[in-house]
């Protein structure tokens, strides 16, 4: 018996009607560019959130979580921005989002457990949504699950259902990741058009693992920092007189930087954006080509972006990637928002031990708290369990 079936009987005291899961993902390279209308390269992990789901009749939500809280329980009606209190909101947004769609859904007893690392910087909100959603879709018979079409369908619902009533202001890259994944592939998500490529992330075949190190650091995007990064990128495109900074080629950068001179926010923000997107796209190239090397110092060069132009690193972060490098990895960045969560590194297979040794003294050494690795695979995304 699973433990979130066994969690759903301890408080609902009844059967669920079946099990879903979603993925959490950790993004290849693409940091910062999803509300830029650009590029991303996630894969979805092995570790996922499981929901255990029963139909009510009478349009009441319950929420119960493995995490630890209280039963979370609000009629749909009631559902608004910020309403419920606390983590029941990512869940209860999903319907709302749904209904809001003109979704018939009712009510719904729903109990969570999952083994994505929360706040880690691997979208556990996301992997949370897209449990919920597939368990909707499927005992409201909306058929969402179906193609790749209709998950983009629930992706967009599932990025709402956070931007409106848990009121992060993230992009769509998390819910497409945990919704439109496939095993085997990382997918290059457009963030204009919606659309995906599935890029085949096959890096055990070169000898190489993707090391995530979770750095323990705290990632709070909720201080302004995430909603002031994404103002800055709105003024700068702007300024330049483009919709969004997706719009300034990379051949065209020098130019756009000589206009925003004047304000050295402006530019350093835009520099980022645009160069990161260009990397996204050799990435692919070289990961098409089997250039992993190369796929290694774009990851670095990524990080540097991030830690000097956009300056969303933190010393956690930094340590990590430095270490790692040092160690032989290929190359490291941060992933995720920034400001703690998580950083991957390319390594050897034959140099994780060392890698791993290598950053818990560096961790030792400046007295922070000890990190979590783990190996990451591209898995496929949110499906029916049970
Ligand atoms: P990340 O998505 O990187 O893990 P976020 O801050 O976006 O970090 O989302 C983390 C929040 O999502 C948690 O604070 C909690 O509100 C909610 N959450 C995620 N997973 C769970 C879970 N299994 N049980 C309860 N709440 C969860
Ligand atoms: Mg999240």
């Amino acid at each position: 018996m699973s433990a979130v079936t066994d969690h759903f009987r301890t408080v609902f005291g009844e059967e669920p009607e079946g099990v879903w899961e979603s993925p959490g993902r950790v993004n290849l390279i693409g940091e910062h560019t999803d509300y830029n209308d650009g590029l991303v390269l996630p894969i979805a992990l092995p570790q996922r959130t499981y929901a255990a789901a029963r139909r009510r009749a009478d349009g009441i939500l319950r929420l119960s979580s493995t995490a630890g809280g209280d039963v979370t329980e609000i009629a749909l009606h009631d559902v608004a921005p910020g309403v419920p209190e606390g983590w029941g909101r990512y869940a209860a947004g999903v319907l709302w989002a749904l209904r809001e769609a003109g979704y018939l859904v009712g009510g719904l007893d729903v109990a969570i457990d999952s083994t994505v690392p929360i706040g880690a910087g691997l979208s556990s909100s996301a992997a949370l949504e897209g449990a919920v959603a597939a368990a909707a879709s499927d005992l409201f018979g909306l058929g969402l699950l179906a193609d790749d079409e209709t998950r983009t369908t629930l992706a967009a619902l599932c990025q709402k259902a956070e931007n409106v009533i848990a009121q992060a202001p993230t992009g769509g890259m998390d819910q497409s990741a945990s919704l439109r994944c496939t095993a085997g592939h990382a997918i290059l998500l457009d963030c204009r058009s919606g659309h995906v490529s599935q890029i085949p992330f096959e890096i055990e075949r070169h000898g190489l693992v993707l090391l995530v190190i979770d750095t323990r650091a705290e990632h709070t995007l909720g201080d302004g920092q995430y909603g002031n990064r994404r103002a800055a990128c709105e003024r700068a495109a702007k300024e330049l007189g483009v919709a969004s900074l997706r719009d300034i080629p990379y051949s065209h950068l020098a130019d756009a930087l000589h206009k925003l001179e004047h304000d050295p926010e402006l530019f350093t923000r835009t520099q980022h954006v645009v160069t990161e997107i260009q990397r996204v796209r050799d990435t692919v190239e070289a990961l098409e080509q089997g250039e992993l090397a190369e796929v290694g110092l774009l990851f670095t060069s990524s990080h540097l972006s991030l830690r000097d132009d956009f300056d969303v690193s933190c010393e956690e972060l930094d340590v990590a990637v430095d270490t790692a490098i040092a160690a032989g990895a290929l190359g490291a960045r941060m992933t995720g928002g920034g400001f703690g969560g998580s950083a991957i590194a390319l390594v050897p297979e034959r140099l994780v031990p060392s890698v791993e040794m290598a950053i818990y003294s560096a961790y030792e050494h400046h007295k922070f708290t000890k990190p979590l690795f783990f190996r990451a695979a591209a898995a496929g995304g949110a499906r029916r369990t049970e």
